[in-house]
């Protein structure tokens, strides 16, 4: 897949550390998940247990591994970072659990494509902190049970759908991230800038905050490179009409929408008569990955209105069709009640 400007998985550019939140209090957004993370962490702390195990599900880049992060910060207890398809084997998983410190956390990033035998293996260590193995093989193999320290996982998952209900019982504390207001990514990026010492102001943030899908880690890429653009032009103070060139150069529309999603509302308008549509075909016709479309850009669409899911494939709005600057079909035109 070409890099996109907008896409919101991680890309090996995203040196952001410096703008990652480190504490519970700095963290902006999520007001609810993070008032009741505040709770649940105070409560493990005062009583020296570990903290029930945590599930994070939402769109990629609103914050899940900033959070776990987190976690573990306030905790005071140690971090581990691994993601689900890395672990191949339930040895693989063994040793990471076998090397945990009482209380320490275990993040694991895209749980949903763990392995069934490693999901066997992490029901017994999640409930009971214990490790069944099984050591050799053939009518000589026995199986080993092994204690382990009282520890915290975290998963993250963009798709909760996908998790086995066995697995997502195990889970104490599960957290829904949304995605953000504008007002909520004009302080992270108003606080970002402070960060990265470029002269924005509140306007220029404001712009860049309606135009980053709702996500903080599409809003701190954009604030970067609109900070390019800002530096290689000796702009000063980066306002509304500055951060909108910049935006227009690349590519990113008013609504923040960007090239693969201008194209994934033209495909349905122009070859399927603005659907319904399946999603097998759409990722066939416009040669992308059908989890692209189903993790990075539908959640935004449906979310703004542009987009239906119906049992029967995908709908463009009239929202849509306004946003395309096209003719809606006559089934869709004298709707008054649809979005
Ligand atoms: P996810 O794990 O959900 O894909 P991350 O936790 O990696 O998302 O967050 C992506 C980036 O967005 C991080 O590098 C961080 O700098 C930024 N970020 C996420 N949430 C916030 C927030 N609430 N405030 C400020 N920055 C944030």
């Amino acid at each position: 897949m070409a890099e996109r400007m907008i896409d919101a998985t991680a890309q090996p550019n995203d040196a952001d550390v410096s703008l990652r939140p480190q504490r519970l209090a700095e963290f902006i957004g999520q007001a609810q998940a993070r008032g009741n993370l505040q709770v649940f962490i105070d409560a493990a702390k005062s009583r020296r247990e570990a903290l029930d195990h945590v599930l994070f599900a939402g769109p990629p880049g609103l914050g899940k591994t900033t959070l776990a992060q987190i976690v573990a910060a306030e905790l005071g207890v140690g971090f581990r970072m691994t993601s689900g398809p890395i672990i191949v084997r339930a040895g693989d998983l063994a040793a990471l659990l076998t090397n945990l410190q009482p209380r320490d956390v275990l993040f694991i990033d895209e749980i949903h494509r763990l392995s069934p035998q490693v999901e066997e293996i992490l029901y017994p260590a999640m409930e009971d902190f214990q490790l069944d193995l099984m050591i050799g093989e053939g009518p000589s193999a026995r199986s080993v049970r092994i204690d382990l320290a009282p520890f915290t996982l975290v998963g993250a998952t963009t798709r909760a759908g996908l998790l086995t209900t066995p697995l997502r019982d195990r889970f104490g504390i599960l957290t829904r991230l949304d995605f953000y207001r504008v007002e909520e990514l004009e302080t992270i990026l108003l606080r970002g800038a402070g960060i990265l010492g470029f002269d924005l102001a509140p306007e220029g943030a404001r712009e860049i905050a309606r135009r980053s899908r709702g996500t903080p880690r599409v809003a701190t890429r954009l604030l970067r490179r609109v900070r390019d653009f800002a530096t290689v032009d000796g702009a000063g103070t980066v306002g509304a009409t500055l951060a909108d060139q910049a935006l227009r150069r690349l590519e990113v529309d008013q609504r923040g929408l960007d090239r693969l999603d201008r194209r994934y509302l033209s495909a349905i308008a122009e070859h399927y008569g603005g659907g319904p549509v399946g999603v097998e075909t759409l990722a066939a016709a416009l040669a992308e990955q059908r989890d692209t479309l189903e993790d990075v850009v539908e959640p935004y669409l449906l979310q703004q209105g542009l987009l239906q899911r119906t049992p029967r494939g995908r709908m463009l709005t009239r929202a849509a069709w306004a946003h395309l600057d096209r003719r809606p079909p006559p089934s869709l035109e004298g709707d008054l009640f649809d979005a």
